[in-house]
Order: C-alpha cells, then structure tokens, then sequence
C-alpha cells in the first residue's frame, strides 16, 4: 500500500502531470481539496472511492487533524492498494502537504510525493506574465497573504527585496497587505490580480500598489506585484489584439 501525495495544477484539468494521472488510473481511493479541478477525478477507475475534504457553502469542513486521519484510516484498510491525496496546486506550496507526510511517517504509511504546477507561477506563465525578466526581475517572493492567525509571532513583515512578489491567499487582507509593503516599495509599483487563473472564468485585473485594493476581486486569486508587469502587459496587449482579428 502506498499514499500518492499529488499536486493537481492550478485550475486547468489539463495541467496535471503524466506521473499523476498515471497513478490516478489505478486509484483505489482519492482524497481531494476544494481547488484540485473535479475533471481530473475522470482519470480515477469508476470503482474507486471518492472523499471530498474541502470547504462546502454551509457544511463545517474537516480540521487538518481530520483530514489526515482520513488519510491514514484509508491507508490501513486492507481493501486499498493506491491512495491518492490530490490537493491543488503544488502540495508544498501552502498545501500543508508536508504536515500529512510528517503524519503518515509516524504510522510507518509508505509515500510518494508528486509535484504539480503551482498557481504561483503557473498562473502569471499562463497569462503571459514572465515572473522573471532579464534586466527587470532577478528575483521572485511567493508569499501567503494570510498568515495562521494563531501564530503567536508573525513571520511575514512585508520586506522582501525579491523584484517580483506574488501573494497567495492574499484577497481578504489586500488593503493591509500592499499597505505594509508600500512601506518598503513605490506606491506606483505595478501590480496585478489574476482570479481563477487557468480556468474558463479567469480574470486579470490591473492597478498599482496603491490602488489594487480597492478594485473588485473575486477569489481564488493571486496578487503580483513588480516591474515585471509592465512586460506582461505587452505581451497581453498583442494577445489581445490577436483576439480580435480573429
Ligand atoms: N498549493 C496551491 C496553493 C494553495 S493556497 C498551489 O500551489 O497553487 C490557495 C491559494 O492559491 C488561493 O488563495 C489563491 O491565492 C491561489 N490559487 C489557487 N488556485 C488559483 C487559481 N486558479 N487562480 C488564482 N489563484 C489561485
């Protein structure tokens, strides 16, 4: 018995790796978020059990605690061969994946960890908007917006000297967050949203440090802030244009 830990990619069911669907098709039991897209449970055998553990509109959703006894409840049973843990994304990146295996290792679960397209860079690549640029950017920051609240110190404070930040989870604290980083940054640094990046209803928004807050944003959405958009926003120009001459 073995638990695939596996990154589902951003939004788009076609950004998923080989190695993931691969382990997918031979699937006894499948665990998965609220962001790993549904299509991608197609690549399950119609037998297989299926376990949703994010959020739904009204209904309490499952602790980390929860979840990871769910994990290693379905790892015990004999009945199951291949468990599959697709979260969205990337696992490690503010997927909390790590917090399962540590959990997993002290059942003695045998693993494996499946990389995936993270939204951080799979979004902004997918739009056009180069988190790196020769001359512009030698650097990015991802970082989370919103930092465990039960944290007794805070680790983020905004300082960070990369050329391109990138802000997940970082809709419902905009106003304070791009506040903290005009103190280390140009209020008229660009920056931009990108909300449901990969997905049908994607949506890019632009503005500055000092006004991207007050635009409308819908979530799931990540924020970038850097020089680096005044290239994305040539390359999304010429995309547009080509939109409409066809
Ligand atoms: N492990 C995931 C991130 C989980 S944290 C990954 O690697 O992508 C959840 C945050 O990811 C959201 O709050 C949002 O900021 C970002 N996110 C996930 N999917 C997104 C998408 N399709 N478009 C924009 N942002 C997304």
């Amino acid at each position: 018995m073995v638990v695939y830990l596996i990154g589902a990619g951003p939004g788009d069911p076609d950004l998923i790796t080989l190695k993931a669907v691969k382990a997918l098709n031979i699937a006894d039991v499948v665990i998965y978020d609220r962001l790993a897209n549904e299509e991608i449970l197609k690549h399950a055998p119609d037998k297989a059990k299926l376990i949703y553990v994010g959020k739904k509109a009204g209904e309490h959703y499952k602790s980390q605690d929860e979840i990871n006894e769910i994990i290693i409840n379905e790892a015990k049973d004999d009945n199951n061969e291949i468990i599959i843990r697709l979260k969205g994304g990337d696992p490690f990146v503010f997927g909390r994946g790590g917090e399962e295996i540590l959990d997993l290792i002290k059942e003695n679960i045998s693993f494996e960890i499946i990389p995936g397209v993270t939204s951080a860079i799979g979004a902004p690549t997918s739009v056009g908007l180069p988190v790196t640029h020769r001359a512009i950017a030698t650097s990015f920051t991802v970082v989370t917006g919103h930092e465990d609240p039960t944290k007794d110190k805070k680790q983020v404070k905004w300082d960070y000297t990369a050329d391109t930040i990138i802000v997940l989870m970082g809709i419902g604290k905009i106003k304070e967050n791009t506040s903290e980083m005009m103190k280390y940054r140009d209020p008229k640094t660009p920056a931009c949203v990108i909300e449901s990046g990969t997905l049908p209803n994607e949506k890019i928004i632009f503005g500055t440090l000092e006004n991207i807050a007050d635009k409308n944003i819908n979530t799931p959405a990540i924020l970038i802030v850097g020089n680096v958009i005044d290239v994305f926003k040539e390359i999304n120009e010429f995309k547009n244009k080509k939109i409409n001459i066809s």
